[in-house]
C-alpha cells in the first residue's frame, strides 16, 4: 500500500510515522539502541560484581565441579537470583533489556555461575507469566525472602530440542496429580526448593496434552541425580530429576491442562535473549584474554598481535561479538 498519505514529505508529518502500517515492519526503531542511565549504572554494578565476586572464584569452582553457594549468597543479596520476579512479589523486577545487560556481565564473569543465576529466572518465568495471584504469592514471594533456587524441568533423555516428545506423565487423582517420569540436564535441580515440571496429562494429544506444574522439590517420590561432570558451565548444578508417584496438589497446575507446551515456549521466548547475552559475555571475555595475550607475547621482536594475520583474527572476533550483541539486544527489546 503506497498511497497519497505515504507520498507526503516526511517533514510535514513529524512524529506521525508509527501510525502507518507500512512502518510496522522489522527494522522499525532500529537506530535507538541507547541504554538508559539506570541501565548503564546496572551494567557497571554487575560488572563490578562479576569482577570482584565471581571472577576470583570461577576457576576454583569450575575445577572442583562444585556449586558456588558462597557467591550465590552475594548474588541473592544484590537481587540477581530474583531478577524475573516482579517487584510486587518482592523480586528485582528487571525488564527484558535490564536482564540482558546483567546477563552479559554475569556471563563475562563465569558461564557456570551465570547459568545458575539465570536458571532461577527461567524457572520463575512460567509462574510470572501464567500463575494466578495466589500461586505467585505462595510460590514466588518465599524465593525473595531467603536465598533459594528454582528449576525448570522440561528436557528429558529422549526429548531435547523436540521437547513435545516428553514422556513424563501426570494423572489426575482427586485433588492431586500423580507425576511419574524423569527429567535430564536440569539446571539447579540439586539445590532447588521449587520446580516447574512439564508432564503429559493426555498422551494422545502430543504437545497439546502437556501441562505445567509447580512442584515443591521436597515432595516424597522426588530424587535428584549427581551434579553432572560437564565440559563447561561446571560450577552450575545440572542434574537429573526422577519422579516416582509424586503427589502434586491440583492447585499447583499452571492455568489448565494442555497449556504446558505454550507455557514452555513463551517462557523460552524470554529466556533465550538472556542465554544469548550470557554467550556474548563469554565471547567478550575470551576476546579480552586473546587481545591481552596478543599484546604481551613477544616474538620476532614485537607483540604477536602486530602480525597482520593475528590482527585480522582479533578484528573478526570483535566484529562477530558486536553483531551478536546487537542481535541479542534487539531480540530482547
Ligand atoms: C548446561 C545445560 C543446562 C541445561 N539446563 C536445562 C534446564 O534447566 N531445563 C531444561 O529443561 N533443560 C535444560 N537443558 C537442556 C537443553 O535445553 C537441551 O540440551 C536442549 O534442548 C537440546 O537438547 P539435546 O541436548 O537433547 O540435543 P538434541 O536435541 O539431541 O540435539 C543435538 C543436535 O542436533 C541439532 N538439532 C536438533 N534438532 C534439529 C533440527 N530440527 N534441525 C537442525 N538441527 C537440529 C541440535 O541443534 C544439536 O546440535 C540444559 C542443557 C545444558 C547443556
Amino acid at each position: 500500500m503506497y498511497g497519497e498519505e505515504e507520498r507526503r514529505p516526511l517533514s510535514e508529518r513529524p512524529g506521525n510515522f508509527k501510525r502507518h502500517k507500512t512502518n510496522q515492519n522489522l527494522g522499525d526503531h532500529i537506530m535507538d539502541f541507547a541504554l538508559t542511565q539506570e541501565q548503564l549504572e546496572l551494567k557497571e554494578l554487575t560488572h563490578q560484581f562479576a569482577a570482584n565476586e565471581i571472577r576470583p572464584h570461577a576457576g576454583e569452582y569450575d575445577e572442583k565441579n562444585e556449586f558456588p553457594m558462597e557467591v550465590m549468597k552475594k548474588a541473592f543479596e544484590i537481587g540477581f537470583l530474583t531478577s524475573g520476579i516482579p517487584v510486587e512479589y518482592g523480586g528485582t523486577g528487571f525488564s527484558n533489556v535490564d536482564n540482558i545487560v546483567v546477563c552479559e556481565e554475569l556471563g563475562w564473569g563465569c558461564a557456570g555461575m551465570f547459568t545458575s543465576m539465570m536458571a532461577n529466572t527461567l524457572a520463575t518465568t512460567p509462574i510470572v507469566l501464567f500463575g494466578s495471584d495466589e500461586q505467585k504469592k505462595e510460590f514466588l514471594a518465599p524465593l525473595t525472602k531467603e536465598m533459594s533456587f528454582a528449576c525448570f524441568g522440561l528436557t528429558e533423555r529422549e526429548a531435547g530440542s523436540d521437547n513435545s516428545m516428553i514422556r513424563t506423565t501426570a494423572r489426575k487423582d482427586g485433588d492431586y496429580y500423580i507425576l511419574n517420569g524423569s527429567k535430564t540436564f536440569i539446571t539447579n535441580a540439586g539445590v532447588a526448593k521449587l520446580g516447574v515440571i512439564f508432564a503429559s496429562t493426555d498422551k494422545t494429544r502430543g504437545a497439546r496434552g502437556i501441562s505445567a506444574f509447580i512442584v515443591p522439590m521436597d515432595l516424597p517420590g522426588i530424587t535428584v541425580g549427581k551434579h553432572e561432570n560437564k565440559m563447561g558451565h561446571r560450577s552450575s548444578n545440572t542434574a537429573e530429576i526422577y519422579l516416582d508417584e509424586v503427589k502434586v496438589p491440583a492447585k499447583n497446575l499452571l492455568r489448565r491442562e494442555g497449556m504446558g507446551f505454550i507455557i514452555a515456549m513463551k517462557t523460552l521466548d524470554f529466556a533465550r535473549p538472556a542465554v544469548g547475552a550470557g554467550a556474548v559475555g563469554v565471547a567478550r571475555a575470551a576476546y579480552e584474554e586473546a587481545l591481552k595475550y596478543g599484546q604481551t607475547r613477544i616474538q620476532f621482536g614485537k607483540p604477536i598481535a602486530h602480525f597482520q594475520h593475528n590482527a585480522f583474527k582479533l578484528v573478526d572476533m570483535i566484529t562477530d561479538i558486536e553483531a551478536a550483541r546487537l542481535m541479542v539486544y534487539r531480540s530482547g527489546w
